[in-house]
């Protein structure tokens, strides 16, 4: 967490609401988790916060790059970001896209369905694939659901189909929910990969690389846990369940590498009760679930929150967003506390917000856009 970014909020007057991303930050995050999975290959996921500072600053570190649609690939190619390094990660491809991306270099391709696979093999023939493992997501704290991935049987047949359509099977993925704090996950997923390893393997096919996805989490309000034992943790069932023979290992960070490195300023608009005793008062914020923090959506992640300036005893609340829609509620449940003296115009102060954040504000209601500011502490 980064005071610089709070003395740059003190010292300049920027309209709010605002994210301020150090890239300092940026940086650490990337280093630690290149330190703690020695020898893997990192593909930044650029969904979590395309910015460009951010994807030139991770390549000049060597990171590689998850990338989910044209717009994303195209934005990597225009910062001078090799084809070789980008993997076009998203199990839901247009052929057209699939056909600019083979034309413009992207050769490494994700695919859990048949349809998929040929779609891939026409559009982009001996390209390398890989296959995605739907695995079980309960405890993340923003799951990825059913949405993705093939059962272990299908991703056998279909690893051997592309390798008779004219495509290079060199690898299988799973993700086991962003924000994932349960290592137990990754077991049973590093299991069911391990099945369909060896089967290849009795196939005459050495696949390359295990894909463990995302969803390595960071500490929110809760979830106060350690990365270097969590990453430990990881390494060691990582050898468990490879006897020792763990293959090359690709990792798609994008929550850890950013959320971290970046606040948001938001601004109270009003301060209320709706009947003459309520205890809890009603905070309206300048930003809300169409202005970036999407992921409250059910008050799954729940950010910290501080009150700028005098703080006071403190008193329960109900959080919500500026816009005239009714699901606009950030926190009701989730017990949060604000000064009893708030009021209008305060500042809040909304913590670990670089990641799926400035990608999901709209200016729904006409509310202005989410302003990102990028700081270089040193
Ligand atoms: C979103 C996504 C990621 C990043 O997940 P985090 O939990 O933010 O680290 C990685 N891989 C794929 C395929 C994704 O869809």
């Amino acid at each position: 967490m980064s005071s610089n970014i709070i003395k740059f909020l003190e010292s300049s007057s920027i309209e709010n609401p605002c994210l301020v991303i150090d890239m300092k930050v940026v940086e650490k995050s990337f280093s630690k988790i290149q330190k703690a999975y020695l020898g893997s290959d990192i593909f930044y996921a650029v969904k979590a916060n395309p910015a460009k500072k951010i994807l030139e600053s991770l390549n000049r570190m060597g990171s590689k790059f998850d990338v989910s649609s044209r717009k994303e690939i195209e934005l990597c190619l225009s910062l001078g970001i090799e084809p070789s390094k980008l993997s076009y990660g998203n199990t839901l491809k247009k052929s057209d896209d699939i056909a600019w991306a083979y034309k413009n270099g992207v050769s490494l391709y994700v695919f859990d369905a048949v349809e998929e696979l040929y779609k891939i093999s026409d559009n982009a023939p001996g390209s390398r694939v890989f296959c995605r493992l739907q695995v079980p997501n309960q405890g993340a704290h923003w799951p990825l659901s059913n949405k993705f991935g093939c059962s272990k049987d299908m991703a056998k047949e279909l690893l051997l189909l592309a390798n008779t359509i004219g495509l290079l099977p060199v690898g299988i993925s799973f993700h086991v929910g962003s924000q994932q704090t349960n290592i137990k996950k990754w077991e049973k997923a590093l299991a069911m990969c391990k099945e369909v390893y060896l089967f290849l393997k009795k196939n005459k096919i050495n696949i390359d690389f295990i894909n463990i996805g995302g969803g390595i989490p960071i500490s929110y309000l809760e979830d106060s846990y350690n990365f270097d034992i969590f990453s430990r943790e990881l390494n060691r069932v990582l050898r468990n369940v490879f006897d020792n023979n763990t293959p090359n290992i690709m990792l798609e960070p994008g929550r850890f590498i950013v959320a971290d490195a970046g606040i948001i300023e938001s601004e109270v608009i009003l301060v209320s009760k709706k009947q003459l005793n309520q205890k809890n008062r009603w905070v309206y914020l300048d930003i809300g679930r169409f202005g970036g923090l999407a992921e409250t959506e059910g008050e799954a992640i729940r950010y910290k929150m501080e009150v700028k300036g005098n703080q006071g005893n403190k008193g329960p609340v109900i959080i919500a967003g500026p816009t005239c829609d009714g699901v606009d509620i950030l926190y009701e449940k989730s017990s949060y506390q604000f000064p009893l003296r708030l009021k209008a115009g305060d500042k809040v102060r909304i913590y670990s917000t670089g990641a799926y954040t400035s990608v999901y504000g709209s200016n729904f209601n006409g509310m202005p856009k989410l302003k990102e500011y990028f700081i270089n502490s040193n």
